[in-house]
């Protein structure tokens, strides 16, 4: 029996040996807490990571300071979920990863630091508004002077300064989608909130694109509930993805109609706007609110598309907690649902 128990005690200590050390070498950070948020285990890039020692059996809080550990570690125990988040730490950016252990009630987090990752990609954000600002100040100059040069020019010499007016006119929309896009990527971007009557919103926007419906035969159909409660939101940021969604559904339909409708769905506003237009293939759809993506690059030129203004709506919503969606098919028209929150947080 001696022997056996020795056996055992091996076995265990061997064991635990092991799990030490693999615990001690993993690159992330690793933390183990109690319900309560006691510390039961941490590991050596936890210690560096966290600038301290001895950590065991202290409360978190005298180790990771701030108001997002608070929320996720409540939200992990009271949700009973596992969530991942982005944390700053000794200003270094973290992958925080927060898993929760039903047996023990214990949360596990892991921190994944990708300071690095987020220096490149501030570099590649900041490189596109500098070009875009750069670019600004030439492309206005020779819009000027191909604007000029038009009333000089004999009618040989006309279609070439066409040309060039055209492609400047595109150059420019693509610079001033970048523009914007930029500023809404900025980690900082505000949202000037105010209380919105979107159903005046709808209208005044629609009334912008009239004539080109007209000019289209098609028809415009506004399914609008005129007790839809205002909203808090950002009226020029709502216009612009409004007038983008609009422009997308008159720009890829030829016949039939557009539909506009908004209601209240508990704590929401939807909004769909809806076309009888060429569609979206269904492989496509999970891409069409990437930058530049265009299903049909000589289609969406022709119509003077920057392949933008999905990337900028979609920005837009986000801003304001909502979602969108889409559902399309080839030929079989589009939909597009935005769901706002009439209180964003
Ligand atoms: P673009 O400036 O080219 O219209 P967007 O970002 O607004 O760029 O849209 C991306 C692509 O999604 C478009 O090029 C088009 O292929 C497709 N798309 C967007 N809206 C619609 C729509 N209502 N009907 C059909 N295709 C659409």
């Amino acid at each position: 029996m001696t022997r056996q128990m020795k056996k055992i005690f091996e076995k265990l200590s061997h064991q635990k040996e092991l799990l030490d050390n693999i615990i001690s070498s993993i690159q992330e950070g690793l933390l183990l807490i109690d319900k309560k948020g006691v510390i039961l285990l941490t590991n050596d890039s936890f210690r560096k990571i966290s600038e301290s020692q001895n950590i065991e059996n202290k409360h978190y809080r005298e180790v990771l300071v701030g108001i997002e550990f608070d929320d996720l570690i409540n939200n992990v125990i009271t949700r009973k979920k596992n969530l991942v988040r982005e944390i700053l730490l000794n200003n270094k950016t973290f992958l925080c990863s927060a898993t929760f252990l039903h047996k023990n009630e214990e949360v596990v987090l892991l921190f994944h630091d990708i300071t690095e990752l987020k220096n490149i990609e501030k570099i590649k954000k900041d490189f596109v508004t500098n070009v875009s600002h750069e670019l600004r100040t030439p492309l206005t100059a020779i819009k000027g002077f191909a604007e000029t040069l038009e009333d000089e020019v004999d009618e040989k010499c006309r279609h070439y300064v066409d040309i060039i007016k055209i492609n400047t006119d595109r150059l420019v929309r693509i610079v001033q989608d970048l523009l914007i896009l930029s500023e809404l990527e900025e980690k900082d971007t505000r949202l000037e909130l105010e209380n919105l009557n979107i159903v005046e919103l709808i209208e005044s926007v629609a009334k912008l694109f009239e004539e080109k419906i007209m000019a289209k035969k098609l028809n415009l159909k506004l399914n609008i509930n005129k007790n839809t409660p205002t909203l808090r939101a950002d009226s020029f940021k709502l216009e612009q993805l409004l007038i983008n969604l609009i422009d997308n559904a008159v720009k890829y339909t030829e016949t039939g109609e557009i539909k506009i409708s908004v209601r209240q769905k508990g704590k929401y506003i939807i909004l769909e706007i809806r076309d009888t237009g060429i569609g979206i293939p269904k492989k496509y759809l999970s891409r069409i609110f990437e930058r530049f993506f265009v299903v049909d690059k000589s289609h969406s030129r022709k119509l003077g598309g920057t392949g933008l203004g999905l990337s900028i709506v979609k920005h837009i919503v986000q801003l304001h907690n909502g979602q969108i969606n889409v559902k399309s098919a080839s030929g079989a028209g589009s939909k597009f649902t935005v769901n706002l929150p009439i209180k964003p947080r």
